[in-house]
């Protein structure tokens, strides 16, 4: 079998698998993305003035851990996203996470003021997970958002134990899951940036206020949340 991380593989790769949507499986036509434009049109972008991006971003600023938040598609059951981030987090997907953090960079772009004092800052996996993922999503995206922003990334922030899966935790628990799990260690010099944290799907916001929280300590200017989508 093929590698997918080998990108000198990729055309005989596309020609002995032609080139099928991450979602639907159907062939795509446009070779520039790995989600065919039917399934496109299925995920719903979200808007600052939308409740769900409303009622998530207070929430996140009201930990006072978090400056502010963006994010471009609402998690829908219906619609194309939910396969598309399952591809993006166990599918050994990492080409389509570089293709939806250029989604992100050009977004963040028009909201950021100086995009020269940015950290870009993936939400860490546990090495556990990391070592039966292979990457780790959060970064996979960071690397998409760099191409498009040319902001670094800085890969700092640690998991310091494992945490179960949240996806069937309430609010409640998501936060007692997560609370502590992050660290970042004490000779890292943060020097009044502004930290970007990125993850795939922001839904209760327990790991990002608690990823926040560690990060707080450093000194950063600001904490600029951020996610592909946001869930209700
Ligand atoms: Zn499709």
């Amino acid at each position: 079998m093929f590698s997918r991380h080998q990108p000198l593989l990729q055309p005989l790769v596309e020609f002995v698998f032609p080139p099928l949507c991450v979602s639907c499986q159907r062939l795509r036509s446009d070779a520039s993305s790995r989600i065919c434009g039917e399934c496109w049109k299925s995920i719903k972008p979200i808007q600052p003035n939308d409740i769900l991006f409303r009622e998530t971003r207070n929430k996140l600023i009201d930990t006072g851990m978090v400056d502010e938040m963006l994010a471009v598609f609402e998690f829908e059951e219906a619609g194309a996203l939910p396969t598309v981030i399952h591809q993006l987090k166990y599918g050994g997907m990492s080409t389509l996470g570089v293709e939806l953090g250029r989604f992100l960079g050009k977004r963040l772009l028009d909201s950021l003021d100086d995009p020269s004092s940015c950290l870009l800052v993936p939400v860490p996996l546990h090495s556990v997970k990391l070592r039966e993922r292979g990457y780790n999503q959060s970064l996979v995206l960071c690397k998409g958002i760099a191409e498009i922003t040319d902001i670094p990334i800085a890969s700092f922030l640690k998991r310091t134990r494992y945490t179960r899966s949240q996806t069937k935790l309430s609010r409640e628990e998501r936060q007692e899951n997560v609370a502590g799990a992050f660290e970042v260690p004490r000779n890292v010099s943060i020097g009044g940036k502004t930290l970007i944290l990125v993850d795939d799907v922001i839904t209760t916001g327990a790991t990002t206020a608690e990823c926040a929280r560690a990060l707080r300590n450093h000194g950063p200017k600001k904490i600029f949340a951020t996610a592909i989508a946001l869930a209700p």
